[in-house]
C-alpha cells in the first residue's frame, strides 16, 4: 500500500508545472478518461462509468513501461439524456461535451502533447468524443483516438452468457464486484435481458447499425442485461483483459513517432 502522501509520477493533476515541463520532454502521450454520472440500475451507484474510466486509466499507466503516459483528470459528466427518466442521471449535451473536450485537446497540443488517447467509460459518449477527436486532429495536427472498449470487447463478450449485456448487467456488475464490492447491492440485482426482432438492432450482431432509444422504453429497472450472473471472479478476468489490451494500445501509440502515425510533425 502506498502512503497517502506518495504521489503518482504520471498523474497530471498531482504534478507541479516544472515537473510537467520536464516530463513533456520525455513523453508526448496522454490518456484522457471520460465517464458519466447516470443510473446503473437499482444495485450500482451512478458513478460506475466515471469511476471505472479513472480506475482503468491509472491501472493502464501503472502497467506501462517507463516513461509512463501521463494521465489526465477524468471528465465526470457525459451524454446521458437517454437515462433522464431515472433520477440521479446528470447529462450534458453532445455540443457541450465535444466543445469541452476539443478545448482540452487544443490546450494539450499547446503544451506539446502529440498523442491523446481517450479512454471512454460510457458508450453513448462515443459519437461526441469521436467528433471532438476529429476536430482536434484537424486543427492541431496531433494524433487522437477514442477507445470505448474496442481494444478488448471481442474477448470480453466471450466471458459472459448474457446477450445484449450493455448496461449495468453481467459485465458492469462483475467489474464493480471485483474492485469495490461494498458498492454493489447484489440483493437488488436484476435480469432484464433484451432480445431484438431484427438482427440489425441486436447489439451483439456484427451487422447491427447504430441506433438510439430512451432507456425507459426498453427497461423498467434501467438494467439492460443480467446483473444476477455477475461475479467478482468474472470481473477480475475482465479487468485483466481490458488492462492488458489497453496497455498494448498505449505502448504502441507512445512508442511510434508522430510521422509514422500519419500526422505531420511541426
Ligand atoms: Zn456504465
Amino acid at each position: 500500500m502506498k502512503s497517502k502522501t506518495t504521489k503518482q509520477t504520471f498523474l497530471w493533476e498531482e504534478m507541479t508545472w516544472p515537473e510537467i515541463e520536464a516530463y513533456l520532454k520525455i513523453v508526448d502521450t496522454v490518456i484522457l478518461p471520460c465517464g458519466a454520472i447516470e443510473q446503473h440500475g437499482p444495485h450500482l451507484p451512478v458513478d460506475v462509468d466515471y469511476f471505472d474510466a479513472k480506475y482503468m486509466a491509472t491501472k493502464v499507466a501503472e502497467a506501462c513501461a517507463d516513461p509512463k503516459p501521463l494521465v489526465l483528470p477524468p471528465i465526470p459528466y457525459g451524454v446521458s439524456y437517454h437515462h433522464d427518466e431515472f433520477k440521479g442521471t446528470l447529462s450534458v449535451t453532445n455540443d457541450a461535451l465535444s466543445r469541452f473536450v476539443y478545448d482540452i485537446g487544443m490546450s494539450l497540443a499547446k503544451n506539446g502533447i502529440k498523442k491523446i488517447i481517450m479512454l471512454n467509460g460510457h458508450g453513448d459518449n462515443a459519437p461526441t468524443l469521436t467528433y471532438a477527436a476529429q476536430m482536434i486532429n484537424r486543427d492541431a495536427g496531433i494524433f487522437v483516438c477514442v477507445d470505448t472498449g474496442e481494444s478488448s470487447d471481442v474477448d470480453l463478450f466471450d466471458l459472459i452468457d448474457t446477450p445484449n449485456d450493455i448496461h449495468a448487467g453481467e459485465i458492469e456488475t462483475s467489474t464493480s464486484l471485483a474492485i469495490r464490492p461494498d458498492m454493489v447491492q447484489m440483493d437488488k440485482a436484476i435480469n432484464e435481458t433484451l432480445e431484438f426482432g431484427s438482427k440489425f438492432l441486436d447489439y451483439d450482431n456484427v451487422r447491427s447499425v447504430n441506433w438510439y432509444v430512451k432507456t425507459h422504453k426498453i427497461s423498467e429497472s434501467g438494467v439492460i442485461g443480467d446483473a444476477t450472473k455477475a461475479t467478482a471472479e468474472k470481473g477480475e478476468k475482465m479487468w485483466e483483459l481490458m488492462i492488458h489490451h489497453m496497455v498494448h494500445l498505449v505502448e504502441s501509440i507512445k512508442n511510434t513517432p508522430l510521422d509514422e502515425l500519419y500526422q505531420k510533425s511541426y
